[in-house]
């Protein structure tokens, strides 16, 4: 029956920077549909790992500075030796920078195409690599951005690096499909997490914000949890290389 296409009881998701916002909203979204989850965070994600905990599902924390990808195998290699295997990958961790394009620095830059881009692909490759040799395939689930699609202002290495994470969600789709791996992303629009406190903050931002959002709120982040588990499970086994907005009708005006 459909619904049972959506439990994901046994699955083990790895999550990246899921100590808070959407990364924490999606964590517990699939711990309710069944999954045990790894945590990635820079420190220990404790508020996320005790309502993982208060779910009845486990989770392990591994502590990771992602603007390394020289280190994303030291982080495949924890999260198996703690969980034994990775069956869903959410490529979450991410970080903007704002300045005018005249004067942006080449470390705003580097930095958040670190980890937004770079991390993203070599810890991709890696849970790829793991998924192959497990021999079921997987799920792996890019965070992209309004951006993958829009130019933006003030944030140059944002929109550069969440072009990328669309344009390398459809590169990964097309070659690892025939491992039965589905790569997909999730587009959010304007969700009120920390990532968009200074947006927030500045009236006139926000208020033209809100103005061009069809739904007329900010998003959050249990709005994330459905579309997640989705592309997390066999509901979606054959969708490949897509990139769901879910940001409130903001894209369709
Ligand atoms: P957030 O609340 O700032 O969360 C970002 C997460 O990434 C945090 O857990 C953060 O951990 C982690 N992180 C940051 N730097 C890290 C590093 N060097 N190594 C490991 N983890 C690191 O922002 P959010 O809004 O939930 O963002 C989550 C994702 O959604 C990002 O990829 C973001 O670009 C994307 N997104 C957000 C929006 C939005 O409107 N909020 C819209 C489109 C896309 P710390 O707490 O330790 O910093």
């Amino acid at each position: 029956m459909i619904l049972n296409a959506f439990n994901l009881e046994g699955k083990v998701a790895l999550v990246t920077g899921c100590n808070t916002g959407l990364g924490q909203g999606m964590a517990i979204g699939l711990a309710q549909a069944g999954c045990d989850i790894i945590g990635v965070n820079r420190a220990g994600p404790d508020e996320t790992q005790s309502k993982v905990e208060a779910l009845g599902r486990q989770f392990w924390s591994v502590q990771a500075d992602l603007t390394r990808p020289d280190i994303v195998s030291t982080v495949v290699e924890q999260a198996l030796a703690a969980a034994g295997k990775i069956d869903i990958l959410v490529n979450n961790a991410g970080i903007i920078r704002r300045e005018d394009a005249l004067n942006f620095s080449e470390q705003d830059w580097d930095d958040v195409m670190n980890i937004n881009s770079k991390s993203v692909f070599f810890l991709s490759q890696q849970v790829a690599r793991q998924f192959i040799a497990q021999g079921h395939g997987g799920k792996i689930i890019n965070i992209a951005s309004m951006l993958s699609f829009q130019g933006g202002i003030r944030v140059p290495s944002y929109t550069a690096s969440k072009s990328a994470v669309m344009g390398l969600t459809r590169l990964m789709a097309n070659e690892w499909a025939k491992h039965n791996i589905n790569v997909n992303a999730i587009a959010p629009g304007y969700m009120a997490t920390n990532n968009t406190e200074q947006l927030r903050n500045d009236e006139s931002r926000s208020e033209e914000i809100l103005a061009r959002i069809p739904a007329g709120r900010w998003g959050d982040p249990d709005d994330m949890m459905g579309p997640v588990v989705f592309l997390a499970s066999a509901a979606s086994d054959y969708i490949n290389g897509y990139t769901i907005a879910v940001d409130g009708g903001w894209l369709a005006r």
